[in-house]
Protein backbone atom coordinates (compact mmCIF):
# COMPACT_ATOMS: atom_id res chain seq x y z
CA UNK A 1 0.00 0.00 0.00
CA UNK A 2 1.27 3.50 -0.90
CA UNK A 3 2.47 5.92 1.94
CA UNK A 4 -0.23 8.60 2.70
CA UNK A 5 1.54 11.79 3.03
CA UNK A 6 -0.12 15.04 4.74
CA UNK A 7 0.13 18.29 2.47
CA UNK A 8 -0.22 21.66 2.23
CA UNK A 9 -0.90 23.70 -0.85
CA UNK A 10 -1.02 27.58 -0.85
CA UNK A 11 -3.20 29.35 -3.41
CA UNK A 12 -3.33 32.87 -4.86
CA UNK A 13 -4.55 34.42 -7.58
CA UNK A 14 -5.16 38.25 -9.07
CA UNK A 15 -6.92 38.11 -12.15
CA UNK A 16 -10.04 36.74 -13.59
CA UNK A 17 -12.13 34.98 -11.07
CA UNK A 18 -9.65 33.82 -8.43
CA UNK A 19 -12.48 32.26 -6.23
CA UNK A 20 -14.01 30.34 -9.14
CA UNK A 21 -10.40 29.14 -10.05
CA UNK A 22 -9.41 27.98 -6.77
CA UNK A 23 -13.03 25.94 -6.36
CA UNK A 24 -11.87 24.07 -10.12
CA UNK A 25 -7.88 23.80 -8.67
CA UNK A 26 -9.46 22.20 -5.31
CA UNK A 27 -11.92 20.25 -7.41
CA UNK A 28 -8.74 18.58 -10.18
CA UNK A 29 -6.87 17.96 -6.92
CA UNK A 30 -9.37 16.09 -5.56
CA UNK A 31 -9.92 14.08 -8.92
CA UNK A 32 -5.92 14.08 -9.25
CA UNK A 33 -5.86 11.86 -5.86
CA UNK A 34 -5.85 14.37 -3.13
CA UNK A 35 -7.77 12.93 -0.14
CA UNK A 36 -9.37 14.28 2.51
CA UNK A 37 -9.53 17.72 1.36
CA UNK A 38 -10.03 20.73 3.57
CA UNK A 39 -10.36 24.10 2.73
CA UNK A 40 -9.56 27.79 4.17
CA UNK A 41 -11.70 30.30 3.37
CA UNK A 42 -10.30 32.91 0.80
CA UNK A 43 -8.36 36.00 2.07
CA UNK A 44 -7.77 39.14 0.19
CA UNK A 45 -4.77 41.24 0.32
CA UNK A 46 -2.66 43.90 -1.43
CA UNK A 47 0.23 42.66 -3.98
CA UNK A 48 4.20 42.56 -2.18
CA UNK A 49 6.55 42.45 -4.45
CA UNK A 50 4.77 43.58 -7.43
CA UNK A 51 5.08 46.12 -10.47
CA UNK A 52 3.09 48.81 -9.81
CA UNK A 53 -1.24 48.60 -10.08
CA UNK A 54 -1.32 45.13 -9.78
CA UNK A 55 -4.62 44.06 -8.65
CA UNK A 56 -5.10 42.67 -4.98
CA UNK A 57 -4.35 39.14 -4.39
CA UNK A 58 -7.12 36.61 -2.99
CA UNK A 59 -5.19 33.62 -1.04
CA UNK A 60 -6.41 30.48 0.61
CA UNK A 61 -4.70 27.54 1.73
CA UNK A 62 -5.91 23.83 1.16
CA UNK A 63 -4.58 20.84 3.43
CA UNK A 64 -5.07 16.97 2.35
CA UNK A 65 -3.52 13.55 1.93
CA UNK A 66 -1.32 12.31 -1.02
CA UNK A 67 -0.17 9.01 -2.03
CA UNK A 68 2.51 9.98 -4.64
CA UNK A 69 5.84 11.63 -4.31
CA UNK A 70 6.30 15.00 -3.61
CA UNK A 71 7.22 16.09 -7.75
CA UNK A 72 4.06 14.23 -9.10
CA UNK A 73 2.02 16.22 -6.53
CA UNK A 74 4.15 19.53 -8.07
CA UNK A 75 2.94 18.15 -11.63
CA UNK A 76 -0.53 18.06 -10.99
CA UNK A 77 -0.56 21.65 -9.78
CA UNK A 78 1.90 23.11 -12.33
CA UNK A 79 -1.02 21.42 -14.78
CA UNK A 80 -3.96 22.90 -12.70
CA UNK A 81 -1.74 26.24 -13.48
CA UNK A 82 -1.49 26.39 -16.81
CA UNK A 83 -5.40 24.82 -17.19
CA UNK A 84 -6.65 28.54 -15.54
CA UNK A 85 -4.41 30.29 -18.13
CA UNK A 86 -1.32 30.83 -16.70
CA UNK A 87 1.18 30.67 -18.88
CA UNK A 88 4.51 28.11 -18.50
CA UNK A 89 6.85 30.59 -18.71
CA UNK A 90 5.93 33.74 -16.35
CA UNK A 91 7.78 35.92 -14.12
CA UNK A 92 6.98 35.66 -10.34
CA UNK A 93 6.68 39.71 -9.73
CA UNK A 94 3.55 39.55 -12.44
CA UNK A 95 -0.11 39.26 -12.10
CA UNK A 96 -1.86 35.74 -12.29
CA UNK A 97 -4.74 33.90 -12.37
CA UNK A 98 -3.66 31.23 -9.77
CA UNK A 99 -0.59 30.15 -8.50
CA UNK A 100 -0.42 27.04 -6.06
CA UNK A 101 2.65 26.16 -3.97
CA UNK A 102 3.26 23.17 -2.42
CA UNK A 103 3.99 24.61 1.22
CA UNK A 104 4.44 21.55 3.28
CA UNK A 105 4.76 18.05 2.52
CA UNK A 106 4.46 15.87 5.48
CA UNK A 107 7.87 16.21 7.04
CA UNK A 108 10.44 16.56 3.86
CA UNK A 109 13.17 18.69 3.80
CA UNK A 110 14.98 19.26 0.16
CA UNK A 111 16.05 22.12 -2.19
CA UNK A 112 16.23 20.96 -5.57
CA UNK A 113 16.53 23.30 -8.76
CA UNK A 114 12.64 21.89 -9.39
CA UNK A 115 10.87 21.79 -5.78
CA UNK A 116 11.97 23.41 -2.32
CA UNK A 117 10.20 21.87 0.94
CA UNK A 118 9.17 23.59 2.83
CA UNK A 119 8.61 26.33 0.35
CA UNK A 120 11.11 28.83 0.83
CA UNK A 121 9.39 31.73 1.47
CA UNK A 122 6.27 30.43 3.65
CA UNK A 123 7.78 30.89 7.32
CA UNK A 124 7.10 34.77 6.64
CA UNK A 125 4.59 35.25 4.49
CA UNK A 126 1.11 36.18 5.96
CA UNK A 127 -0.36 35.65 2.75
CA UNK A 128 0.31 32.12 3.01
CA UNK A 129 0.50 31.58 7.01
CA UNK A 130 -3.30 33.43 7.61
CA UNK A 131 -5.14 30.97 6.17
CA UNK A 132 -3.12 27.48 7.07
CA UNK A 133 -3.58 28.66 10.15
CA UNK A 134 -7.18 28.44 9.86
CA UNK A 135 -6.71 24.62 9.35
CA UNK A 136 -3.52 23.14 10.46
CA UNK A 137 -2.34 25.82 13.06
CA UNK A 138 -0.40 23.60 15.22
CA UNK A 139 1.72 21.44 12.72
CA UNK A 140 5.39 22.60 12.51
CA UNK A 141 7.55 23.25 9.40
CA UNK A 142 10.06 20.61 9.57
CA UNK A 143 13.08 22.52 8.98
CA UNK A 144 12.54 25.32 11.52
CA UNK A 145 10.30 23.38 13.90
CA UNK A 146 8.60 26.29 14.25
CA UNK A 147 4.28 25.95 14.40
CA UNK A 148 2.09 27.78 12.06
CA UNK A 149 0.63 29.84 14.19
CA UNK A 150 3.99 31.23 16.07
CA UNK A 151 5.13 32.18 12.31
CA UNK A 152 2.16 34.17 11.81
CA UNK A 153 2.15 35.77 14.85
CA UNK A 154 5.89 36.62 14.54
CA UNK A 155 4.96 37.74 10.73
CA UNK A 156 5.12 41.18 9.79
CA UNK A 157 1.85 42.53 9.02
CA UNK A 158 2.50 44.37 5.94
CA UNK A 159 3.44 40.67 4.09
P1 LIG B 1 5.91 30.40 -9.10
O1 LIG B 1 6.27 31.38 -10.15
O2 LIG B 1 5.81 30.99 -7.71
O3 LIG B 1 4.69 29.58 -9.45
O4 LIG B 1 7.12 29.37 -8.99
C1 LIG B 1 7.18 28.27 -9.83
C2 LIG B 1 8.52 27.62 -9.75
O5 LIG B 1 8.88 27.30 -8.40
C3 LIG B 1 8.53 26.32 -10.51
O6 LIG B 1 9.64 26.34 -11.36
C4 LIG B 1 8.67 25.24 -9.47
O7 LIG B 1 9.43 24.16 -9.96
C5 LIG B 1 9.37 25.97 -8.34
N1 LIG B 1 9.13 25.47 -6.98
C6 LIG B 1 10.12 25.18 -6.08
N2 LIG B 1 9.60 24.77 -4.92
C7 LIG B 1 8.25 24.80 -5.05
C8 LIG B 1 7.17 24.47 -4.17
N3 LIG B 1 7.38 24.05 -2.90
N4 LIG B 1 5.90 24.60 -4.63
C9 LIG B 1 5.69 25.03 -5.92
N5 LIG B 1 6.65 25.37 -6.80
C10 LIG B 1 7.94 25.25 -6.37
Amino acid sequence: MLKSTKIAIALGGNLGNPEENFRIAAQKLIDGGCEELQTSRIYRSAAVDCVANTPDFCNAALCGKWKGSALELLHLCQRIEREAGRPAEHSQREARTLDLDIILFGDEVCDTPELTLPHPRAQNRRFVLEPLSELIPDDRFPDTGMKIAECLRKSSPKI
